[in-house]
């Protein structure tokens, strides 16, 4: 079998969406899954509607999750004097013509057409015209053929056939000279030896035009996969009403890239009951062959369980290192306050995403302003008074680690004749303001006796005020 080849080819006139990602990833995937290569082309030969911005954001948005590419990024902008060269091939072989037929005279046809209930197809005024006008504007048109039909066999979707009566006489340049879509992508598929073409299944219907554009240039057909689309929760097809879908949109939400790409391998494709799978995992045992053929609907929750799950797993010091971001963002500096990594550990077990992570990490970094007046009101003044006086009586040493500050509180309610949570909340409102934060153990050793002292102090104060 000769070496895979697949691209992935976008059209920059939008960020990088998680359906383009996902086609992507399945591209990237099966590249590296077989020893292949994966070839990066950007489609912007719609020069109205592709963007510089937009390029960024796809390059950017193909770093982050990783899915790094062998070839390009290849444009399409830099190769219109090899589609001029193929349309002049196509010209003298006699499988493409000139047409002169006026934007008019085709739109009068279509109506004809219409009203006389037939499909509006171009009706082949000039594909044998031998005395076209020299002066003329003309478009080029490919000479399809008009029987039999046109047969594929998706990895996916399995045969899709087409009657050759349905196609039209395909416009593969127009009047200003410039190239149609379908004709450059088969000329930059041909030319890089692409092998295997895996796509959205919105372009199905390309297809059929492109195989014969092949066969007509004598070029080898690939393969083709067309992968069914993504929905939203309502069934419709995933857009912007459903909430985010730019993949740099998750980062900025907080989603780490190995939760997302996760998630995105797991939307139509499936081995066996896993649901978590590690990029060397997700390589090992992908098979575009095993992609479902309908339509798969987009679950943030379930996306969240992923993300929570890679947070709990993951590295701490990557962790700090993806958090900060997310922490500046709230105008919060980490500087003199404790260490980020430290930080991270004691709230990893629990964080969805890093923005969540982000909200609980403040409190370490600003100490309270505001207390959780609902939580303390549990308490009478009194008690609270207690408290806030004798744990920093017993915080006499400054290297406690988590188990030692355990102990320590279980001695201060054996002392007092309290139970664990009648010190441990009114502590943790003292540290943090409020009742959301982690043991009181690890608060303590992250935030320093010296902090500790310093907030217990402080909600003293605001308590002796209220008496
Ligand atoms: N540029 C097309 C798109 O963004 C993809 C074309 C293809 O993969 O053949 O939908």
């Amino acid at each position: 079998m000769s070496e895979l080849r697949v691209r992935f080819a976008p059209s920059p006139t939008g960020y990088l969406h998680v359906g383009g990602a996902r086609t992507a990833l399945f591209n990237w995937l099966l590249a590296r899954n077989r020893g292949g290569t994966f070839i990066l082309r950007i489609e912007d030969t719609d020069v109205e509607r592709s963007t510089k911005e937009s390029v960024n954001a796809i390059l950017e948005g193909m770093k982050w999750l990783g899915l790094e590419w062998d070839e390009g990024p290849f444009y399409q902008s830099d190769s219109f004097q090899l589609y001029k060269e193929h349309v002049q091939t196509m010209l003298d072989a006699g499988k493409a013509y000139k047409c002169c037929c006026t934007a008019a005279e085709l739109e009068a046809k279509r109506n004809l057409a219409m009203q006389e209930g037939r499909k509006p197809k171009y009706d082949g005024t000039c594909r044998d015209r031998t005395d076209l006008p020299d002066s003329q504007p003309y478009v080029v048109r490919f000479r399809a053929p008009h029987t039999g039909v046109t047969s594929f066999d998706d990895l996916i979707k399995g045969t899709i056939t087409f009657p050759n009566e349905e196609l039209d006489d395909l416009i593969i340049q127009r009047t200003d000279g410039t190239p149609t879509y379908n004709f450059c992508v088969v000329v930059d598929d041909a030319s890089m030896k692409i092998t295997m073409v895996i796509r959205g299944d919105d372009h199905v219907n390309n297809t059929p035009r492109q195989i014969q554009l092949y066969e007509a240039l004598g070029f080898p057909v690939p393969e083709f996969a067309h992968v069914p689309m993504i929905l939203g929760s309502d069934k419709t097809r995933l857009s912007k009403r459903h909430g985010a879908t730019s993949v740099i949109a998750y980062r900025d939400m907080g989603f780490l890239p190995e939760a997302l790409l996760n998630y995105l391998v797991r939307l139509g494709w499936s081995n066996g009951d896993d649901e978590i799978f590690s990029r060397d995992e997700m390589i090992k045992k992908f098979d575009i062959r095993n992609v479902g053929r309908s339509a798969s609907v987009f679950n943030t929750e379930k996306l969240l369980w992923l993300n929570a799950h890679y947070i709990k797993y993951g590295d701490p010091e990557r962790l700090a290192d993806l958090l900060l971001p997310h922490i500046s963002k709230r105008k919060v500096t980490t500087l003199g306050g404790p260490d980020l990594m430290t930080v991270v550990k004691t709230l990893q077990e629990r964080a969805q995403t890093l923005e969540e992570m982000a909200e609980r990490a403040v409190f370490y970094y600003n100490a309270p302003e505001n207390y959780d007046d609902a939580a303390l009101a549990k308490f009478d003044n009194d008690h609270l008074m207690a408290v806030f006086e004798a744990v920093p009586r017993k915080l006499t040493s400054a290297a406690y680690d988590i188990s030692g500050i355990d102990a320590l509180f279980k001695e201060i309610c054996t002392e007092n004749g309290w139970k664990m949570g009648q010190v441990g909340q009114p502590i943790r409102i003292a540290l943090s303001g409020g009742t959301q934060a982690p043991g009181i153990g690890e608060i303590v050793v992250t935030l320093g006796v010296e902090e500790t002292v310093r907030r217990i102090q402080k909600a003293r104060e605001f308590v002796a005020a209220k008496k």
